[in-house]
């Protein structure tokens, strides 16, 4: 079976080990977000892309959730001193190994997929990762005291100042990677990580052709969703859904996202336990609801809720 993923940073880590887990001797293809990618100290920093890397490789921090085990800040301190990089940027010793190492590639005029590909055949990720694009499109945030890349507004400022809206740089003339149509379109299943769906995957939607590859793929359609109980379990994902207009719970990110019926992407939604009462107003919607645990506290439960998320691709009787 081919399982195409469309994925953030942590949370789509997380769901992707569990699908692994769960998928037998089945393809995974990630399609990863590169809005929250920029430019820091020369250097080209992915970081959707390197926490699922990290965290299929098992070497992400477990801890602190997110980078390498075992990591130092002694190149850091040094770019610290020579006013180089943010401050409030963390950029670890071995993280900033893979950063060189992709930016030589890029500097070479290798593509951001390619360059992908190099860097992460050096771990057995069981996945094969593909940015969404290969173009420059980073999210920017307008709030009222400026316009800022989403990096600045989401670890600087800790998502605490009102955004207005979320701005895409160049994505108007942005295409897909090498593959990203194709995964989709010859999918088996196409699973919506329980990702941040803004930023994450509302970015990877916004490229020109995805969101018509999606509504059009003739493989069931599956969500996760990344709200239980009426908040997000990790991060702040709510300040970007409501300055979207999106309530911060399980099923106005379903509404939001809307059935492939009705021009949206979705045939089917699975919503924690706490949210069955929610279920009735996704099917209304032309939504297939399922009631599971979505808490992906260690491999087994990610595993749990990844082979459930399948077999709601089975059950869709499109
Ligand atoms: P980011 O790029 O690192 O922000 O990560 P993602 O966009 O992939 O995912 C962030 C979202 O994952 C958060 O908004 C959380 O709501 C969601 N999330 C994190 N852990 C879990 C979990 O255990 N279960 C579910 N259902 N969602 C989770
Ligand atoms: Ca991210």
């Amino acid at each position: 079976m081919r399982i195409t993923v469309l994925s953030g940073g942590v949370g789509g880590a997380r769901f992707l080990r569990g699908v692994r887990a769960a998928a037998g001797d089945s393809t995974i293809t990630a399609i990863v977000n590169t809005g929250d990618d920029m430019w820091l100290a020369g250097l080209r920093i992915t970081p959707d892309l390197d926490s699922i890397m990290y965290t299929l490789a098992g070497e992400n921090d477990e801890v602190r959730g997110w980078g390498r085990i075992g990591e130092s800040e002694r190149v850091s301190e040094e770019l610290r001193a020579y006013g180089v990089g943010w401050p409030w940027f963390t950029l670890g010793d071995l993280d900033l190994g893979t950063h060189i190492a992709r930016t030589s590639f890029l500097r070479d005029g290798v593509p951001l997929s390619e360059a992908t590909d190099r860097i992460t055949s050096r771990w057995d990720l069981g996945a094969h990762l593909i940015p969404v694009t290969d173009d420059e499109v980073e999210t920017h945030v307008v709030t009222d005291e400026g316009t800022m890349h989403f990096q600045e507004w989401w670890t600087k400022h800790r998502a605490s100042l009102l955004a207005r809206s979320f701005v895409q740089e160049n994505v108007s003339t942005a295409t897909p990677a090498p593959g990203v149509l194709e995964a989709i379109r010859d999918a088996d299943v196409v699973l919506v990580a329980p990702s941040n769906p803004v930023v994450s995957i509302g970015t990877i939607l916004d490229i020109p052709g995805i969101r018509d590859a999606v509504q059009s793929t003739a493989a069931p359609v599956v969500g996760v969703s990344p709200i239980i109980g009426g908040s997000v379990v990790r991060g702040m994902a709510d300040a970007c859904l409501t300055a979207i207009g999106v309530a911060t719970t399980a099923d106005a990110v379903a509404l939001h996202y809307g059935s492939r019926a009705s021009g949206g992407i979705l045939d089917a939604w699975l919503v924690d336990e706490a949210d069955a009462a929610a279920a009735p107003a996704i099917e209304a919607a032309g939504i297939r609801a399922s009631v599971v645990p979505l808490w992906m506290r260690d491999v087994p439960t990610s595993a749990a809720l990844a082979a459930a998320a399948l077999a709601a691709g089975l059950d869709s009787n499109r």
